[in-house]
């Protein structure tokens, strides 16, 4: 076992079984041994590649998006330009670039960034220069706000619940003979039918940060677009551990494998919705980025000598690839026009 895998048996065996989003929270942010504590993951070297790290055109296209939202809505100076889990800073850095097109945009702009990981703190802040970090969305300052999240929302614990006779029972985490294990609970009410056997999963921190993110666009302005893989509203068990880019068991090397699950949309839009702002419905990532232009850009860097361009193109948008289980969502006020590539959820329903 992992010395992080030691430390939770002992907790175990102390405190009885251990609940699946406790399990996933220790696992990725304990202060010594969690995974996103002690580590960079990101790359070709470390376990998991994301789009801002395939190539450039990724958080031009954020960026650009962004900007574009910021015209729509009179241009407000100053605003708060945040990222909440900003990994290695690529993305906020490639958005300013683009959106230095925009004239005055980069002066009004104040780059605040929500991250948990102290060493990941340090990554962005020798890439950006001087930035604001906050440990929570609750920490964002009272002002047009200006957001994006990429593969934010998959790293957050979930909980399991698995349907069984007279109710649900939830999914824990039990030390035996030297290694971690699942039981499940005794059965617990929960106000959703399913045919037996069918796994729910439950991702209690997500409603919240959107809540937290709403209001502000709600009173303020600005718009928040959140990518990640996932669907409307997911069945069944997501949960998946990766390490050097292959999966393994969830319980097998606790801190050292990264534990993520599919994300599901319909929460975050309702969580959205609650506070007065309009969502769009979760869009297929290929999709959205070729509403924005990604294929001209592409061109261009290929014809400027970009070898790769092309390739990432590819990786980014195409349907077997990332283009159709990662998503795209945004959220903006009611009264201003949606960010480009999305429609209010009402429109989408109306054409659908
Ligand atoms: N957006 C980046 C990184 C994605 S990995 C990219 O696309 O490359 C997830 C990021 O979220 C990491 O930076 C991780 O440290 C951060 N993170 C995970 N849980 C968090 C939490 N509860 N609060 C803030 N940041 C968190």
């Amino acid at each position: 076992m992992t010395p992080l895998g030691r430390l939770i048996a002992a907790r175990i065996a102390q405190s009885g079984p251990m609940r699946l989003d406790d399990y996933m929270q220790t696992c990725l942010l304990h202060p010594q041994h969690g995974y996103y504590s002690t580590r960079d993951p990101f790359g070709a070297a470390g376990d998991f590649t994301t789009a801002p790290e395939i190539s450039q055109m990724f958080g031009e296209m954020v960026g650009l998006a962004l900007a574009q939202a910021w015209l729509d809505q009179g241009a407000p100076a100053p605003f708060t330009l945040a990222e909440i889990g900003p990994g290695r800073g690529t993305l906020m850095a490639d958005m300013r670039r683009a959106m230095r097109v925009v004239p005055g945009i980069d002066g009004a702009a104040q780059v605040a960034l929500v991250e948990a990981s102290p060493h990941l703190r340090q990554v962005q802040a020798a890439r950006l220069g001087a930035v604001t970090h906050l440990d929570s969305v609750a920490d964002l300052p009272e002002a047009p706000l200006f957001l994006v999240a990429n593969e934010f929302f998959d790293a957050l614990p979930i909980r399991q619940f698995v349907r069984v006779e007279g109710g649900w029972s939830e999914r824990m985490v039990v030390a035996q003979d030297g290694a971690l294990g699942f039981a499940l609970s005794a059965p617990v009410p929960l106000p959703r039918e399913a045919p037996p056997g069918e796994v729910f999963e439950d991702r209690p921190a997500a409603a919240p940060i959107v809540r937290e993110v709403a209001r502000r666009i709600a009173r303020q302005g600005g718009a928040a677009i959140f990518i990640d893989y996932g669907t409307w509203d997911g069945r069944g068990d997501s949960l998946q551990a990766l390490r050097r880019h292959g999966f393994e068991d969830p319980l097998a090397r606790p801190g050292q494998a990264d534990l993520t699950s599919h994300v599901d949309f319909a929460p975050l839009a309702a969580a959205a919705l609650a506070e007065g702002v309009a969502a769009s419905a979760p869009v297929p990532q290929g999709e959205w980025l070729r509403a924005l232009g990604i294929e001209r850009r592409a061109e261009r860097l290929t014809a400027a000598g970009d070898a790769g361009a092309r390739d990432a193109l590819h990786r980014l948008t195409d349907p077997a690839a990332m283009g159709h289980l990662f998503k795209a969502m945004a959220i903006w006020p009611r009264h201003a026009p949606a960010p480009p590539g999305f429609a209010g959820l009402e429109d989408h329903a109306a054409h659908a």
